[in-house]
């Protein structure tokens, strides 16, 4: 029913600790608010009489698509004399807020696929309004040492051939930062030596401390003019939010085009705000100071209190009225046995226990901070930082766990599980009721976890897969009482129904009946995460074996029987080689750079991986597993029979190699603490593994020659036979047309960053390609390839 752009955007999640405020306030609590991106202050007297006289005039009319020219002269005016730049009436449109401006302008020069720099912490709409326009936010993260701004060397490192734009908030918001003339012309010149775009939204330009002097990107010379687009408007500096007035000024042939797009969506901006506009920046400009002097000593008080608790930091912001204080040495404390994890985590411990609304980091891209607002009275802000003090001074340090004894005696069939992955919402509505009636009162298990920044709930009658669940992904308790983002009804001794799972996507709702053999859970689960990330957040995910070395990434990409779980477990053997992932790994982009990130706690291992690796038998005692076996009956490994060498009679609750389908949760910091794993790598190499009788041992592969071979995915079934799966990822649970071409592209990028390799088995003997991956990560390329 919903266009699939409307998927790839999500309700922004600091809309549900604001929904949480206000039902606080509604119940008669006493919440302050600093949450708030508005001013507190009244619009001024002059400027709301202005708007009453429109009224009166009967100017309530359709005016110029554009803007009325009184108010078009009145913005050039106004440049001018605060930056001595000049513009034409041309090259100014005047829309319903600067955020109208920011969406006309992104429709307006994004084609599909171009990439728009966005550096982070952003305002939270600037990456959604890039990618309805099917541009591509590219987020680079700026440091907390730098004063959060982008540095050149950053910029050029990601800059490709797609880049078509820089997006730049001075001051900013969430961080208050503010760019000096110097730093601003170094990031200039790049921009424009690249020949991007500046989208440089200034909407706080008014509202700037300790005398600091603010400085248009547009007034550093001609050249950078001509690739600037400047966002402005009144809702900040007058105190005007609801009046909906922003402009952009720029080239006219940009400005013609943004014309456009609002001549056929919104149409002008309301008539009486234009006129009371005129007023804004034609009549006295005393408020704006008053304004400020206001927003400083709020600012200052809120600053001193924020850095007088323990471990926080905190920029003292140059603009606008937030203040971004790191709050991360908290993420590790807990109180009454709920720990925080994250920004929401900790906002919602703010508001649960201070009675205080503030913004999580993580919705404007740096998950270590929170955003607080000033933009409330000094009595309330004390107030509000008497209780944040009292409130972190309750956390405590969460104790590292304790080693539970594990249950693993439990074991379960594998059963194959049919996926339908895109069920209508009728289907879903009928399915949550049918799942909900199975779920009694006292066989009902749930339990968030927190899967690639994903809030997944699952809903189950089964304390198998709960236990499983719980032991292999995150947790995010403290967001119980959030919504989540996805939710999966894993229900068994469900009467009528076959093993199957269905999933629809608009509602990203899962269901899995009828098994409780746990890793079909989890790839199902995977499946509908990965379709979440890739759609919303520009991840994606790359169903491979990985290591690292030193900081850089190795991907093993291949089907079964190709012997790339071997060339694993030889890399794994190096002191020097860490384990990244053992399956499945999320990748996202920072310019040049292909960061892949590990998402379960617990690698559920397939026990066969001892025949290569016995390094881990050991650690298999101490894991929970799934489907070994307990009793010798149930044994069908008659290798094993022959050798009288069975686990079982020597003492061992369970065996591990009796069956196909048996796996182990395995601590990946078993392996020798954070010496052996790391949770993220930066992708550098990429291995493709095949079997066959004729290819050459090694080969580099082109971009494309590998994504033909990824999109073809020929692997071998485990009863011989041939079948394609599609980029070797059995976790992808729709091959729509449109599926695969996303994979492509995503793929493309990992491409232009890691080269791919395909090594073949089936002509060399397993320690001679070794030798060849041993030459790619010490950089002979040649010897590699000999
Ligand atoms: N840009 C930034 C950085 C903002 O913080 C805001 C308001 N929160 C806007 C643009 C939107 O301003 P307007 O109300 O004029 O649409």
């Amino acid at each position: 029913m919903i266009a699939d752009r409307i998927q790839q955007i999500g309700f922004s999640p600091t809309l549900r600790i604001n929904a949480k405020a206000q039902s606080m306030i509604a119940d008669g609590i006493d919440v302050i608010d600093l949450s708030v991106g508005e001013p507190d202050f009244s619009t001024p007297e002059n400027i709301k009489q202005a708007g009453k006289d429109a009224i009166d005039a009967n100017f309530t009319k359709y005016t110029p698509n554009a803007g009325i020219p009184q108010l078009k002269n009145k913005i050039i005016e106004r440049i001018k004399n605060d930056s001595g730049v000049s513009y034409e009436k041309n090259e100014i449109i005047v829309s319903s807020g600067a955020k109208n401006s920011l969406y006309n302008l992104c429709m307006s020069v994004f084609n599909q696929g171009e990439e728009a720099i966005i550096p982070a912490p952003y305002w939270v709409s600037y990456p959604h309004m890039v990618s309805l326009a099917k541009g591509v936010p590219v987020i680079i993260p700026t440091r907390e040492e730098n004063g959060f701004k982008l540095t050149p060397n950053d910029l050029r490192r990601a800059i490709n051939s797609n880049t078509k734009a820089l997006l730049i908030n001075n001051p900013s918001n969430p961080t208050g930062a503010a760019y000096s003339r110097e730093e601003l012309e170094e990031i200039a010149d790049i921009a424009v030596d690249e020949g991007l775009i500046i989208i440089a939204d200034e909407i706080y330009e008014k509202l700037v401390y300790d005398g600091f002097r603010f400085f248009s990107i547009a007034a550093l010379g001609e050249k950078i003019k001509q690739n600037s687009v400047i966002i402005n408007g009144v809702s900040k500096a007058y105190a005007m939010t609801g009046w909906r007035i922003g402009y952009a000024a720029g080239p006219k042939e940009i400005i013609a085009a943004m014309d456009k797009v609002q001549s056929h969506a919104t149409s002008n901006a309301c008539s009486i705000s234009q006129k009371a506009s005129v007023e804004a920046f034609g009549g006295p400009q005393n408020e704006i100071n008053k304004m400020v002097s206001e927003f400083q000593q709020r600012r200052n008080m809120m600053h001193y209190h924020l850095t007088q608790i323990p471990n926080v930091s905190c920029l003292k912001s140059q603009g606008a009225f937030y203040l971004f204080p790191n709050f991360s040495a908290y993420y590790d404390y807990a109180y009454e046995g709920n720990q925080i994890r994250n920004s929401h985590g900790l906002a919602y411990y703010m508001l649960k226990h201070a009675h205080v609304a503030v913004v999580p980091g993580d919705a404007f891209g740096a998950d270590k901070f929170v955003r607080f607002s000033y933009s409330n009275s000094l009595e309330n802000i004390q107030t509000a930082m008497d209780r944040i003090k009292d409130a972190i001074a309750k956390l405590t340090p969460v104790k590292k766990t304790t080693r539970k004894p594990l249950n693993n005696t439990i074991t379960k069939r594998k059963t194959p599980v049919e996926v339908e992955a895109s069920i209508s919402l009728e289907m879903r509505d009928a399915l949550v009721a049918e799942s909900e009636a199975f779920m009694t009162y006292e066989g009902y298990y749930e339990w968030n976890v927190n899967i690639a920044g994903i809030l997944v709930q699952l809903r189950t009658n089964s304390p198998h897969l709960y236990d499983f669940w719980l032991e292999n992904f995150y947790p995010a308790q403290l967001e119980t009482e959030l919504e989540p983002h996805a939710i999966v009804y894993a229900v068994n001794w469900i009467t009528g129904r076959e093993p199957r799972a269905f999933y629809n996507p608009e509602t990203r709702t899962g269901f899995y009946f009828k098994s409780s053999y746990y890793p079909q859970l989890r790839n199902f689960v995977l499946g509908m995460v990965i379709d979440i990330t890739e759609k919303l957040y520009d991840i994606h995910a790359v169903r491979a074996q990985s290591v690292d070395i030193n900081g850089d990434g190795l991907l093993l990409i291949g089907s079964p029987g190709t012997g790339k779980m071997g060339q694993f477990a030889e890399l794994l053997k190096k002191s020097e080689i860490k384990l990244h992932s053992s399956d499945t790994v999320f990748i996202r982009y920072y310019g040049n750079e292909a960061v892949a990130d590990v998402v379960e706690r617990k690698f559920g291992i397939n026990t066969g991986f001892v025949e290569r690796y016995p390094q881990i038998v050991p650690l298999f005692d101490k894991s929970k597993c799934e489907n070994v076996i307990t009793s010798k009956e149930n044994c069908d490994n008659e290798k094993c029979k022959q050798e009288d060498k069975c686990r079982l009679d020597k003492g061992s609750p369970y065996c591990f190699s009796g069956s196909k389908s048996s796996i182990a949760m395995l601590d990946p910091y078993w392996l020798g603490g954070s010496e052996k794993h790391v949770k993220r790598t930066s992708v550098k190499w990429v291995l493709l593994f095949r079997k066959d009788p004729i290819s050459p041992a090694i080969q580099k592969l082109s971009s494309e020659e590998a994504i033909k071979i990824l999109e073809e995915g020929r692997s071998q079934t485990s009863y011989g036979s041939m079948q394609s799966v599609p980029f070797f990822n059995p976790h992808l649970l729709n091959k729509s047309l449109d599926r695969i071409d996303l994979q492509k592209r995503y793929f493309e990028k990992l491409f232009k960053v890691a080269p791919c390799y395909v090594v073949n088995s089936g002509v060399e003997a397993e320690d001679k390609i070794e030798k060849r991956i041993e030459a790619i990560i010490a950089g002979n390329e040649e010897d590699a390839l000999k």
